[in-house]
């Protein structure tokens, strides 16, 4: 069977802002980057998978077979070390249907009340699974970023929770934090410091 060569990658996810920081990450590495909301007709993927490792996968070959592509899924989240890793992989629906960001982080701060600083230690994951188009994984790949969780929120870049992310080595939060800085700190660049020798050597194994 014929390799399809490795040169577009369809991004398996409707987070516009969670798109923009894949593409800025992947963008010295010369792959035409597609995100899923813009062809049409792709169907969702349901998340019922328990694990990041597992929402990953299912993002990413379900709609590498439905397209015919080789496709990038990425699942990230919250772990809260007091309350047991929530909301982890819940994380983009913590305030449950119809969730928002703002939503969600209130209800981050109501489970967090009256717990003190020092136990308000957290970090995000990031999970990245790659598939060939025939729905096949052929790169996996998990991170983390620890930081604490702050009691009032500060600044607007990123999204989800990271107005209330704080980075001890930077004293702000992701929030208040250039995108170049979370460019290299976070779960989702330390994922990508993995995957991406990864994915130039499979994409010289697949290009003639
Ligand atoms: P997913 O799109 O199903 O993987 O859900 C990811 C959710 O985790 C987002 O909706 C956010 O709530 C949270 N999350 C993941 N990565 C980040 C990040 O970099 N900043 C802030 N929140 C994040």
């Amino acid at each position: 069977m014929t390799v399809m060569p490795l040169r577009k990658i369809v991004v398996a996810s409707r987070n516009q802002k969670k798109v923009g920081e894949i593409r800025d990450l992947l963008a010295p590495h010369e792959f035409e980057i597609v995100c899923v909301a813009d062809l049409p007709d792709v169907p969702d993927v349901i998340e019922d998978g328990d694990s990041f490792a597992s929402n990953a996968a299912k993002k990413a070959t379900q709609t590498a077979s439905f397209l015919n592509e080789w496709t990038l899924g990425e699942d990230s989240g919250l772990e809260v070390d007091t309350l047991g890793g929530a909301p982890g992989i819940y994380s983009a629906r913590y305030s449950g249907e119809n969730a928002t960001d703002d939503k969600n982080n209130t209800r981050l701060m109501t489970e967090l009340t009256d717990i003190p600083t020092e136990k308000r230690t957290a970090r995000y994951v990031c999970h990245i699974a790659i598939s060939d188009p025939q729905g096949n994984i052929q790169i996996n790949v998990e991170a983390y970023c620890r930081g604490w969780i702050t009691t009032e929120p500060h600044g607007t870049n990123g999204f989800g929770y990271d107005p209330y992310f704080f980075i001890p080595e930077y004293h702000k939060t992701f929030g208040q934090l250039d995108p170049a800085v979370k460019r290299v700190l976070s779960h989702r660049a330390r994922a990508f410091g993995q995957l991406i020798p990864q994915l130039v050597a499979l994409k010289s194994s697949t290009v003639a």
